[in-house]
């Protein structure tokens, strides 16, 4: 292998940038040529790329989003996409790639590479959502749930200072990671989770027991992967049965991706790229760089892909409602 490109596609995670840097400054280390992708897959197939230095990348590990930009890019998933990709990386003499992103970002780059196998590929696990088998942990989720923390202990001061039931959503998708950690951390009242099929008259009788309890304020969770109805349908029936609180919504809505990187983050972004590009030189392909058991772990992106769902922690959940009686 002799240059590599790096790219950043589908949703933007905190982490991202401490990832770029670590592929650039690995890749230079071990004289690799490094050229950075604008706009994920877009920037294959504009041709929209630039050779990276080491300087390319100073101060950026503080930085929320990703210099080099994201997008969700409908053309790579045709054939004729793929080509137009394909022939731009091979004029500039790339022969591996590293993405950083979701399952959508390794499906493409597996497609990509079973069909134009002298290009190695080597995935990282980057999105909030931490709905990626091989890595106990992905880029940008513990950022996230950190904001949604410090906006949660905000709104909780408002809600005791009014005796206010807030129904907050977080972000997630499909996976209730982010809403179960935040709702353990803020001692969440309930956590509606898309894993778990919650009954309304159980989160009832729940806000009940909280208010007999001496209550001053509940704060109920929602992922908005939740199949109960959305937040504010599921507002409005517990306003029908619980009179005591003020019942207030909030939608925490994508503040939740910004943000300057945690520490976890900012190392975990940097162990990432450190171990995509080592990967890459020792001639690996198809795969993803992981995190278990703080150890990197190698996944092939088949086995990520078909594993991928968040399996949610029973214990986790279990623990939660203990400690919110
Ligand atoms: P997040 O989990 O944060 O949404 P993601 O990587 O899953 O990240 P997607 O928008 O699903 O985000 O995928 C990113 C990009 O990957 C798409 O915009 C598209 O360019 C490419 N992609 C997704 N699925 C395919 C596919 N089946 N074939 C080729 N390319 C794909």
């Amino acid at each position: 292998i002799s240059k590599i490109a790096v790219l950043t596609s589908g949703g933007d995670a905190p982490g991202m940038n401490p990832c770029i840097r670590a592929v650039v400054r690995t890749a230079i280390y071990n004289k690799l040529e490094v050229v950075g992708v604008r706009q994920g897959y877009q920037g294959l197939i504009d041709n929209n790329m630039y050779d990276m230095q080491t300087r390319s990348v100073s101060n950026i590990l503080n930085l929320g989003g990703t210099i080099l930009k994201t997008a969700r890019c409908l053309p790579f998933r045709t054939d004729e996409g793929m080509e137009l990709a394909y022939n731009n990386i091979k004029a500039q003499g790339i022969d591996g790639l590293v993405v950083i992103g979701g399952d959508g970002t390794f499906t493409g780059a597996l497609r990509f590479s079973k069909r134009f196998p002298d290009i190695a590929v080597m995935g990282v696990p980057g999105t909030i959502d931490n709905d990626l088998y091989g890595s106990t942990y992905t880029l940008g989720f513990d950022t996230a749930t950190n904001t949604v923390i410090e906006a949660i202990d905000k709104i909780r001061d408002t809600a005791d200072a009014h005796d206010r039931l807030f129904f907050i959503e977080v972000m997630g998708r499909d996976s209730g990671a982010i809403a179960l950690r935040a709702g353990i951390s803020c001692g969440a009242e309930a956590i509606l989770l898309p894993e778990r099929a919650t009954a309304i008259d159980d989160l009832i009788e729940s806000l009940k027991a909280g208010q007999f309890n001496k209550k001053s304020s509940s704060i109920v969770i929602v992922a908005e992967g939740d199949k109960t109805g959305g937040v504010y349908d599921l507002a409005e029936r517990v306003r029908a049965q619980v009179k005591f609180y003020d019942i207030k919504v909030t939608i925490l809505g994508h503040l939740q991706r910004g943000g300057s990187p945690s520490a976890f983050d900012r190392v975990l972004g940097s162990r990432l790229g450190f171990a995509a590009v080592n990967a890459l030189l020792a001639g690996k392909s198809q795969m993803m760089v992981g995190l278990e058991a703080n150890h990197i772990k190698l996944t092939t992106l088949e086995e990520a892909l078909t594993q991928h769902t968040y399996k949610l922690e029973d214990d986790l959940m279990q623990m939660s409602e203990i400690l919110s009686i």
